[in-house]
């Protein structure tokens, strides 16, 4: 086994306050893309950019090009499992060594794999509700037809995922932050470190055990006590 995954394994049995906090790269090898990896969804050419599609003017102007994507997509059906790394992680809270996940990802694996603490900075793409009543709707319910859903009162049915040019939930927010600075092991991985306010997350974090693993560089390299470029799955898997 790889030197750093001995010592990450190390750290591991010696904790029992790890937070781990991830982003899209956590999901690939779950077969979701992420966006800034070796696949991801901005390499593909679209008609209009994603950036647009996933941004919240355009969305209320524009519902029907939103639901076409995901419609499109063959993430819609909650079919999509967790992998090593969600399972692994869910593991080590129910041991008690793992008090939270912090995720930028909104397609909710983490819960599916058994994590019972998850903050969703990016919300849930797999809940919807209505914008006018807030009435919860499922994503079955709203993936059945092939028209924009509303809902019984009229309103306009969006999903739970935060838009680009949304602000994040506060009260998430700060959990997150008492999350990572209580922390002694701080996990980071799958993550580019390129989105902001996610990304300065890591910022508050106080130990001297920081762990990134990431396939691909990030800005926060040097930061790391401890620096993997595995698949994160392969990882969680030898530990
Ligand atoms: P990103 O696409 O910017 O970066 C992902 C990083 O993970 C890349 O650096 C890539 O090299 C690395 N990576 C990919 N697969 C990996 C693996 N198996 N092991 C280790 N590293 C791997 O993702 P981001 O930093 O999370 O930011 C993008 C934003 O897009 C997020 O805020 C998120 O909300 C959203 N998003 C979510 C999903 C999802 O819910 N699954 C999918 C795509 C994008």
């Amino acid at each position: 086994m790889n030197q750093n995954i001995e010592q990450l394994k190390r750290w591991i049995q010696e904790s029992d306050n790890i937070v781990f906090f991830g982003g899209a790269g956590v999901s690939t090898e779950s077969g979701i893309p992420d966006f800034r990896g070796k696949n991801g969804l901005y390499k593909q050419k679209r008609e209009i950019p994603l950036e647009k599609i996933l941004s919240h003017d355009f969305f209320m102007a524009h519902p029907e090009e939103y639901y076409r994507f995901v419609r499109e997509s063959e993430h819609h059906n909650g079919s999509d499992k967790p992998n090593q790394a969600h399972l692994r992680l869910a593991e080590l809270e129910k041991e008690g060594k793992l008090k939270a996940v912090i995720t930028q990802n909104a397609d909710g694996l983490h819960q599916k794999a058994g994590s019972k603490i998850v903050y969703e900075l990016h919300g849930n793409a797999n809940r919807y509700f209505c914008v006018k009543c807030g009435k919860e709707y499922s994503q079955k319910e709203v993936m059945e037809g092939t028209e924009v859903p509303h809902c019984e009162c009229g309103g306009l049915i969006r999903p739970g995922a935060v838009f680009f040019g949304e602000s994040l939930d506060s009260k998430v927010l700060q959990a997150a932050v008492q999350a990572i600075r209580k922390a002694d092991v701080l996990i980071v991985g799958g993550t580019s470190l390129a989105v902001y306010p996610a990304a300065g997350l890591i910022d508050y974090y106080e130990g001297d055990h920081l762990v990134l693993i990431n396939e691909e560089p990030t800005p926060c390299d040097k930061r790391a006590n401890l620096l993997i470029d595995e698949k994160i799955g392969k990882v969680f898997s030898c530990i």
